[in-house]
């Protein structure tokens, strides 16, 4: 096991006219035995990064290291990590067994009995010891998931990379997925990066996430710190569902002034002081609905699920969403009042998306 650390890693794919910046100027520390999911979304560098800790990849510049080991210039199968893809293309004339043995045969010197043992272990593990003798064709999607897991978990590697390796499963099957695979990690103690574009998946299962947009890491923490307190609009925006409401709101004094009778008494000026404008965020769990006072909207859809409710609210033209007790019924068309408690207010420079206050 082992920590990976890079170090400035930049990667241009192409030359001249034609230069991509894939991944920009990237520090990230990946702590020995963590979990840690690099979320973003698509297009903004993801594969990319974690195909340079792979080795599948050369770097344009900067350093990877696991440990105290720079691994920068290896190649792939001297990196000692083995990766899960969405597409986890399996051999289809081999059964279950020798998909799973091939590549240590291949790779390895280990005797066909330590073979053999890896082999049962890994299936035990997965719960698919009893499919063994079974072709790939005659497997669900899920069972194909695990034969490919359990090819990463018979090399014993240092480091496991997963790309999207849920994303071909159906949603019931992929959130019981998630809870295995964060168990099975747990177990094994295997430093792991994993990769995905959804953020509920990342605020599920990772110890820490790493945010990336346009090539750039954006925040890295545990899932609750990055969701409390994004470091800019961007990752406030990405993380959370439904998403955060965002308005952009008059300074006057302490008070920010916004779109159709909006106004919110801020109890210290101090993070707006020097703004005309800022951008203001308050997420769709923290609108209160009130009597009086508050700000008035129109109910555009109410939607009653169970123990909560959604509200799609208008506000002069712009759309709020409110997830309120399901208590309080509005309808439709309706007129409501809301507010939100301060420590739930986001404030972020108008120019910039930089937060300007952090809870
Ligand atoms: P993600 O996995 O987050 O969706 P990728 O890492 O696949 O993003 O891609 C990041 C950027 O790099 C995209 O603009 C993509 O088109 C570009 N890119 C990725 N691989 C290559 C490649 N082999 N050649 C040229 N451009 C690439
Ligand atoms: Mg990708």
């Amino acid at each position: 096991m082992s920590s990976i650390q890079l170090d400035a890693v930049r990667k241009e794919f192409g030359s001249g006219g034609q230069k991509i910046v894939a991944v920009e100027n990237v520090d990230l520390e990946i702590r020995d035995g963590e979990f840690l999911v690099l979320v973003g979304p698509s297009g903004c560098g993801k594969t990319t990064t974690l195909r340079c800790v792979a080795g599948l990849e050369d770097v344009t510049s900067g350093t990877i290291t696991f440990g105290s080991r720079d691994v920068t210039d290896l190649r792939a199968r001297d990196r000692d990590v083995a990766m899960v893809f969405q597409n986890y293309a399996l051999y289809p004339h081999m059964n279950v067994r020798q998909n799973l043995g091939f590549g240590l045969k291949l790779s390895t010197k280990l005797t066909t009995a330590e073979i053999t043992e890896r082999v049962e272990d890994a299936a035990s593990m997965l719960g698919i010891e009893d499919l063994l003798d079974d072709k790939p064709k005659e497997l669900s999607g899920g069972q194909q998931q695990r034969v490919a897991l359990g090819r990463a978990i018979v090399r014993e590697p240092e480091v496991f990379l997963m790309d999207e390796p849920l994303s071909n499963l159906d949603a019931k099957l992929r959130s019981e997925m998630r809870t295995e695979l964060q168990e099975l990690q747990q177990t094994l103690g295997v430093t792991t990066v994993y990769v995905t574009h959804d953020q509920t998946e990342a605020m599920a299962m990772g110890d820490r996430i790493a945010v990336m947009n346009d090539g750039e890491l954006q925040q890295v923490g545990a899932p609750e710190t990055v969701y409390r307190s994004p470091t800019n609009e961007f990752v406030a925006d990405f993380i959370g569902s439904p998403s955060i409401n965002l308005l952009t709101v008059d300074v006057e004094g302490s008070t920010l002034v916004g779109p159709g009778d909006f106004e919110y008494d801020l109890s210290d000026e101090s993070p707006v002081q020097g703004y005309d404008r800022v951008r203001a965020g308050f997420r769709p769990e923290d609108v209160e609905l009130v009597p009086e006072g508050g700000t008035s909207t129109t109910v555009n859809v109410a939607e009653h699920m169970g123990n909560e409710n959604f509200l799609y609210l208008e506000l002069a033209g712009r759309e709020l969403t409110a997830r309120i007790d399901s208590a309080v019924r509005p309808e439709t068309g309706e007129t409501v009042r809301f507010t939100f408690g301060e420590e739930a207010l986001y404030l972020f420079d108008p120019d910039t998306g930089d937060a300007l206050k952090t809870k």
